[in-house]
């Protein structure tokens, strides 16, 4: 049995549990765990056989304080407003638990997708990638049924801008099963409704954009974000936005034009990197230079970022793996105390240089990092291949670059 039919034999067996608990007491319990022994017997049922850290979740927040438990429960006490509303609007095809430990067999290789499991309110099972209202002929089990929930919902909180992502998820559906002019009326109320003049409601604009696009209405599309574009302020993505939409249009040299200008940076990628020289934490002269020949990960970071420590673990798996293929890692870190970077790369045991950039930022400065973390990923020869290489993609761009000799 695959770990995916064995995980869903889990979430059968948690729902019935779930259900049983739910008769006795008329609500649901504070915590899955709270689910055994009485309701579920065996507490393995609550590990995932495809989670490798055995339902010990990465943040402390998210764990259940009696036993380990590998799935996520939509309903602790601190969701129950939001996860009551959502039922509301969506039915109980919502989520109640989740499993988020498999990756995504049909995904395309160069990003391992995550591929979730869901068990609704209603027992149901049904898998989805990230937010599972992207899903829902998986989840509600065909398009028309699909389509009258989304209806259904859009009916209670029509002009609740919490929901307003129902309007392109309904007009996507309505696309294809060619009910055209409902689409076309859809997209008509959500003007009526929408308040862009508004600054901060800048992302109508969007739920707008992705339905003209369902529609293959790119024109009016265009015209709406070259508008955007003259405005001042001018509201946050308008250059990605005109790059897609250039994409979709076939203008592929203005496409990029707009992708470099909603990410300056990327027209570092694929040159020679400046080099910098300073004092490793060790009080040892460290540059860029002493590592050509080898592929690098320039990690900008800090002990007080938390994903920066959640991905730790990845970064030496990584290091771990192809170290001996001429891969290297370079620390810079942006901490204030340098006792406390310190204190944690002795706890944890991490064995690359690291160089303290705390107190006068320089490389801060001379890369121009807005936030962290900031993982560079340089080529043997010094060029750059990536300002954003974590997780899989981390694995993937390393396994590459070593192959190039
Ligand atoms: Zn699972």
């Amino acid at each position: 049995m695959n770990l995916m039919n064995a995980c869903t034999q889990h979430l059968i067996a948690i729902g019935e549990a779930l259900q049983a608990y739910e008769k006795k007491h008329g609500d649901f319990p504070q915590w899955l765990s709270d689910l055994h022994p009485k309701h579920l017997k065996d507490e393995r049922t609550l590990i995932c056989p495809a989670d490798e850290e055995k339902g010990i979740p990465m943040l402390p927040y998210d764990e259940d304080p009696n036993l380990p438990v590998s799935y996520e429960y939509e309903i602790r006490p601190e969701y129950r407003v939001w996860i009551d509303e959502e039922c509301r609007v969506y039915g109980d095809i919502n989520p109640i638990v989740r499993c988020k430990h498999h990756a995504d067999p049909t995904a395309d290789s160069t990003l391992v997708a995550q591929l979730y499991l869901n068990l609704s309110f209603s027992y149901r099972i049904y898998k989805s990638t990230g937010r599972w209202t992207n899903h829902p002929v998986e989840a509600y089990g065909n398009l028309e049924t699909a389509i009258k929930a989304f209806e259904k919902g859009l009916q209670q909180v029509p002009e609740n801008r919490d929901y307003f992502r129902l309007y392109p998820d309904l007009v996507r559906l309505y696309v294809e099963v060619g009910r055209e002019q409902e689409a076309d009326n859809l997209i008509n109320s959500f003007k009526s409704i929408m308040q862009p003049e508004r600054f901060e409601r800048f992302r109508d604009y969007f739920f707008l954009s992705e339905m003209f696009e369902e529609m293959g209405r790119h024109g009016e599309r265009l015209q709406l974000f070259e508008e955007l574009e003259k405005q001042d302020p001018r509201p946050p993505g308008v250059f990605g936005e005109l790059a897609k939409i250039h994409e979709k249009l076939g203008n592929a040299e203005l496409a990029e034009a707009y992708r470099v200008k909603a990410n300056p940076k990327l027209k570092l990628i694929g040159k020679s990197m400046s080099d910098f020289s300073t004092t490793d934490l060790d009080g040892n002269p460290i540059s860029l230079q002493q590592y050509r020949g080898k592929v690098v990960l320039l990690d900008f970071w800090a002990v007080w970022c938390g994903p920066c420590l959640g991905e730790m673990p990845n970064v030496k798996k990584v290091y771990d793996a192809y170290r001996d293929r001429g891969f290297d890692v370079i620390g810079v870190s942006f901490d204030n105390d340098e006792a406390e970077l310190r204190e944690y790369l002795k706890v944890c045991n991490i064995p690359w240089r690291q160089i303290f950039d705390g107190q006068d930022g320089s490389l801060k400065k001379q890369y121009g990092i807005g936030g962290i973390p900031s993982p560079w990923l340089i080529d043997r020869e010094g060029k750059l291949i990536s300002f954003s290489a974590r997780g899989t993609t981390l694995w993937q761009l390393v396994a590459e670059a070593v192959k190039k000799a």
